[in-house]
């Protein structure tokens, strides 16, 4: 049998329609710190396009990074929806439960020849980027310059043996290259630019990123693609700064045979500087404004007038 139906056994893909047809939706944060009125838009995004149309809304806790991860973010996460009215079937969805899945699925990439092994520090990265006139830029910056792609098998195998620590990276170009289309996904949102509708992936623009991360062994884009397609998830809403990161989760879905949903792209509340927000930004805190005594409803309202 081939390493990915193996692997999608291992996930047993639940229905991925809701008893009432209507879709299913996540909000999955991480617990690194409390969470904000940007947070409380996403959340209400998600949910109210699961309740307008009887769907289910589902909470996924993101804890890959067990160093940045702790127990007291993740108990204000259920408290602090809970007071927001939101509402979700338990038991709770955990990266840190599915670690075994990552490497299941990081393994049929593997098989697939579409990966390689990179030991560039973030130093030499850097330093490489700075040394090559013409390094590769993608909207969100400079891009992995490709040098642990060019490296001999041979010094691979080596460097392996000496134990040196390294990551996995996705040969986007190589992976692309294995299938006979560019997949596509439907953007019921928007993009940055405004993008709607049928969209031909493009995940060159994040260039070959990080599945295995050498600290963890599995990476943001490869934890949340086998987890939306674990959790049946159909329609993906989320911030629109993270658009082109869907372009890569596509190209992973498709080349583990897993389902691609809908993706529902929407704004970012900002702050008074038009800035996005961020943890740090504690006075925006879903339990400060509580503790202020603003109402849930009222936090509502501000996220939708704060949103650009
Ligand atoms: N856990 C991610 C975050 O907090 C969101 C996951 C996603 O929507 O892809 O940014």
């Amino acid at each position: 049998m081939n390493p990915i139906s193996v692997f999608c056994d291992k996930l047993r893909m639940r229905d991925r329609q809701s008893p009432h047809h209507g879709p299913v939706t996540r909000f999955a944060p991480s617990p690194t710190g409390l969470l904000h009125l940007g947070h409380a838009y996403a959340a209400l995004v998600a949910a109210d396009a699961a309740d307008s149309s009887g769907g289910i809304f589902l909470l996924r806790i993101d804890d890959i990074d067990r160093a940045r991860s702790r127990a007291e973010f993740e108990t204000a996460i259920y408290e602090d929806l809970s007071w927001l009215g939101l509402e979700w079937p338990k038991p709770v969805y955990r990266q840190s439960d599915h670690l075994d899945t990552y490497q299941s699925a990081l393994a049929a990439l593997d098989g697939l020849g579409v990966l390689y092994p990179c030991f560039c520090t973030r130093k030499q990265i850097q330093e490489e980027i700075a040394r090559i006139s013409d390094a590769p830029h993608g909207p969100e910056g400079a891009l992995y310059p490709g040098t642990c792609r060019h490296l001999a098998m041979e010094t691979r195998r080596e460097w392996i043996e000496d134990g040196r620590p390294f990551a996995m990276r996705i040969d986007v170009a190589r992976a692309l290259a294995t299938l006979e289309a560019r997949p596509e996904f439907y953007e019921s949102g928007a993009g940055p630019d405004g993008h709607q509708g049928q969209i031909a992936i493009r995940p060159e623009l994040l260039g070959d990123v990080v599945l295995a991360r050498r600290d963890i062994g599995t990476s943001y884009h490869l934890a949340v693609t086998v987890d939306d397609a674990a959790q049946g998830i159909s329609l993906v809403t989320r911030g629109h700064d993270l658009f082109h990161a869907t372009h890569m989760h596509v190209l992973l879905q498709t080349l583990l045979g897993l389902p691609t949903p809908d993706y529902g792209h929407h704004r970012l509340v900002r702050d008074a500087a038009g800035r996005r927000l961020a943890k740090r930004d504690a006075a925006l805190s879903l339990r400060e404004l509580r503790a202020r005594g603003i109402t849930p409803a009222a936090v509502r309202e501000m996220a939708l007038q704060r949103v650009a």
